[in-house]
């Protein structure tokens, strides 16, 4: 789950790393108001779970409340890479020195917690990879032994910060990234910039923060902040029914049970010619109820043009994810063609099950007959 900036700046005064004081506005007036409050020059910055904001128009300097409410009016409702601007994060202006960049990270490959630092910070990590990749410090936190104070001095000189100011603010800085990002459970936290006032004080200017979904029941507060409103009607449905959906961009929608089968099946539609408007996985279970639930997602996505359901029967047997399929029709309306391979324990059983029953379903023997029909049926 990804935060807003001003969800993640919360978390970080949480764990004690400076940030500005800001508060959210959703109107041009609201943003005028804390402008007022918060007095003298202000930043106004859209709030969407994307990046390079600053580039898109969508981060604003302001003088005093009136030019704030201006600002406001200009940033709210633009359309920043699709997502549509609704609310504001207004803060009082701070004074940039230097723009560094400091992110911990999980290594998948090393199993272990990743540090970068570098002085090369406002732009995105991965420009400062390729043009100057000496230029990013790293650092590798065992998870057994845990953080030590030691390591982030290496990372720090290993940036090439030499003012002991900086030093000793970054130090600690590190240490509490540390303890939000495994106190947190979170995939990623960072910020860029970490900037240095001209008086010489460290403070996060932005905040990127990612939380692992499966240790949200662990974080009440923090699963609250999901905005529901961010994503569409479908998503929303599944996230709620609890049926893994994911969206695409093609016109067969596809039911299947299993990862590994759905994975499998989106390649057949592409090797069919066809494309993937989203897929549903059913997971081990067949019963009508999830039939329906996942059916109601994958048709209410205005993209699909037709249905696959591919049905490899394991412990799950064929005719009961049949009689789950003709269970579900038989409870809502669907206008899509749907086309059905089966195959698997009591395969034979299930075909002829749907193949009796007066449902408009095409029965295909094999993955590639079933893609082939559901990619000729979307047109
Ligand atoms: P992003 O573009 O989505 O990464 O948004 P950021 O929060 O990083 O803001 C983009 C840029 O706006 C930063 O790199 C800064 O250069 C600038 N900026 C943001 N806040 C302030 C501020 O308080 N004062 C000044 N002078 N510049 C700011
Ligand atoms: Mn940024």
């Amino acid at each position: 789950m990804d935060l807003y900036e001003y969800q993640g700046k919360e978390l970080f005064r949480r764990y004690g790393i400076p940030v500005s004081e800001g508060r959210l506005a959703t109107t041009p007036e609201e943003a005028r108001d804390v402008a007022e409050e918060l007095g003298g020059q202000v930043v106004v910055k859209a709030q969407v779970l994307t990046g390079g904001r600053g580039k898109a128009g969508g981060v604003e300097l302001a003088e005093n409340a009136a030019e704030a409410e201006d600002k406001a009016r200009g940033i709210l409702g633009l359309d920043i890479r699709g997502h549509v601007v609704r609310k504001l994060w207004i803060e009082r202006a701070s004074e940039i020195a230097k723009e560094y960049y400091l992110s911990v990270t999980f290594d998948r490959g090393e199993k272990k917690a990743l540090f970068m630092l570098t002085t090369e910070g406002g732009v995105e990590i991965e420009e400062v990879a390729e043009r100057d990749p000496g230029a990013i410090a790293r650092l590798h936190v065992d998870p057994f032994e845990g953080f030590q104070p030691y390591q982030a001095r290496r990372l720090i000189y290993g940036a090439g910060i030499d003012d002991p100011g900086e030093q000793k603010q970054i130090l600690q800085i590190v240490g509490r990234l540390y303890q939000a990002f495994v106190g947190c459970d979170a995939m990623l936290c960072e910020i860029n910039p970490l900037i240095v006032t001209p008086e010489g004080e460290v403070k996060a200017l932005d905040s990127k923060f990612t939380v692992d979904d499966n240790a949200l029941y662990k974080h009440q507060d923090i699963a609250e902040m999901r905005d529901l409103e961010a994503y569409p009607p479908q998503e929303r449905a599944a996230r709620e029914k609890g049926v893994t959906y994911v969206k695409l961009d093609g016109e067969v929608g596809i039911l299947g049970n299993g990862a590994g089968l759905v994975m499998s099946t989106l390649d057949v539609i592409a090797l069919a010619g066809g494309r993937p408007a989203n897929f549903c996985d059913l997971g081990g279970g067949g019963d009508a109820q999830g039939v329906v639930d996942a059916l109601e997602i994958i048709a209410s996505d205005p993209q699909v043009k037709s249905i696959l359901f591919n049905i490899f029967g394991g412990i799950t047997r064929c005719d009961e994810v049949a009689r789950g399929i003709l269970q579900a029709l038989g409870q809502m309306q669907i206008d899509h063609p749907i086309v059905v391979r089966l195959d698997g324990t009591n395969a034979e059983e299930g075909r002829a099950l749907l193949q009796e029953a007066d449902a408009p379903i095409d029965v295909e023997p094999t993955m590639l007959d079933a893609a082939k029909r559901a990619v000729e049926l979307a047109p």
